[in-house]
């Protein structure tokens, strides 16, 4: 138990907000967390401890940051609003093993700034109440930069937690859960109701919990051409395979053959829809279409 008291109680994070003069900017997706127990779920679903390094990526005033500081070995933090940086020096200074580094998470050079800063190799967690303006960007950054990360567990809106860890054959699915489960195993932890927020969002968020793969959930031959493929499907969402296909790469007949070939190899029916492919699927038309390339 810590001597200090929990940022993230109503009443603390009033005081704090007070005594620094701070306003909320809705433009970077401001909602603070104000309720401790939320907090040490997130922590607990984590499984963070001394054998852990944390990054964070918006700790506001601190409210998880203190959190990840309590249970890790070391805490970096990204955070963008340049008037919070004197605040988190202030809420952060019982904390010894927190680092925070005052850039916007998308332009970070992550690799660099984690090799400079965490003092040990240690596996890296990456835990965050996500801006939801730019959740999908961040997750994107994230699994497309070389850092190893073990495991990310992200408060996000719930709907997009939906879409991150949708199925097959459901509404929710798309390129962003392709996106996301070619390398992570995607879990919802647990739901978070608006009113733990301050100022309330408008809808309710859920904890994601992302586990890496030992390796990508598919064989592909060509990254890139995989993701366009699975962006492609579902480009018009109503449509099928065969009608996003020609919208996307080309009505040419050389075009058409192409699919035609590439579909039949991998033994997909052209009249589905994208949202009816698996991974596996997925993985077997992008690997067919770029052997058979015009
Ligand atoms: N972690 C705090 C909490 O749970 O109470 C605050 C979470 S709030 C939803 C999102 C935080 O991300 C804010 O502090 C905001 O300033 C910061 N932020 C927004 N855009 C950012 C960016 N591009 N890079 C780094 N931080 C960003």
């Amino acid at each position: 138990m810590s001597e200090y008291k929990d940022i993230a109680t109503p009443s603390r994070t009033r005081e704090i907000l007070k005594e620094h003069g701070f306003s909320f900017k809705k433009s970077l997706g401001q909602n603070f967390l104000t309720e401790p127990n939320i907090l040490r779920r997130i922590v607990e679903t984590a499984e963070l401890d001394e054998n852990s390094n944390a990054i964070e990526i918006g700790p506001g005033i601190g409210a998880l940051t203190e959190h990840l500081a309590r249970n890790a070995k070391e805490v970096i933090a990204f955070e963008i609003d340049d008037r919070l940086i004197p605040v988190l020096e202030d809420t952060m200074s019982p904390y010894p093993n927190v680092q925070i580094v005052h850039q916007d998470i998308l332009k970070a050079d992550i690799i660099k700034t984690t090799q400079e800063l965490f003092s040990e190799k240690l596996p890296i967690k990456v835990i965050a109440n996500l801006p939801y303006y730019i959740t999908t960007p961040i997750l994107m950054h994230l699994l497309a930069s070389d850092l190893e990360i073990q495991e990310m567990v992200v408060m996000m809106q719930k709907e997009v937690a939906d879409r991150i860890s949708a199925v097959p054959g459901t509404k929710a699915y798309g390129s962003l859960s392709i996106a996301v489960q070619y390398y992570m195993h995607a879990k919802t932890a647990f739901i978070v109701p608006k009113t733990v927020f301050v100022p309330q969002p408008n809808v309710d968020s859920a904890i994601l919990k992302l586990t890496k793969r030992d390796k990508p959930a598919v064989e592909v031959v060509d990254e890139d051409f995989f993701f366009r493929l699975t962006k492609a499907a579902f480009e018009l969402r109503r449509k099928t395979l065969w009608n996003n296909l020609l919208h996307v790469f080309g009505k040419e007949d050389v075009n058409k053959q192409w699919y035609e070939q590439a579909l039949a190899q991998a033994q997909i029916d052209p009249k589905r829809r994208g949202e009816t492919l698996s991974l596996q699927e997925f993985a077997n038309l992008a690997n067919a279409m770029v052997a058979l390339r015009p």
